[in-house]
């Protein structure tokens, strides 16, 4: 099986933009705790070995640029842990 060591997730919909702005505050940092959790989550799935309780924790993501920062999308940084 291809496991990718690192692999990096663009995201241009809007979905924790919109509740971020509905709430009328400026990000200085990146915003999307669950779209960072669920990049992790989907690489974990499509690479990961063993069952699906055996993947979670395999992968870390983090969020490098993000709507919420006038970004014009959010990056994520997926790892193999
Ligand atoms: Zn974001």
């Amino acid at each position: 099986m291809n496991t990718p060591a690192e692999k990096d997730l663009i995201n241009r919909f809007k979905l924790e933009f919109d509740s971020h702005t509905y709430r009328r505050i400026e990000a200085k940092e990146p915003q999307c705790f669950t779209l960072t959790g669920v990049a992790a989550g989907i690489m974990a799935l499509l690479h990961g070995e063993g069952t699906v309780e055996e993947r979670v924790g395999t992968y870390a993501s983090e969020e490098s640029h993000c709507i919420c920062c006038q970004e014009t999308s959010c990056k994520f940084q997926v790892e193999l842990l």
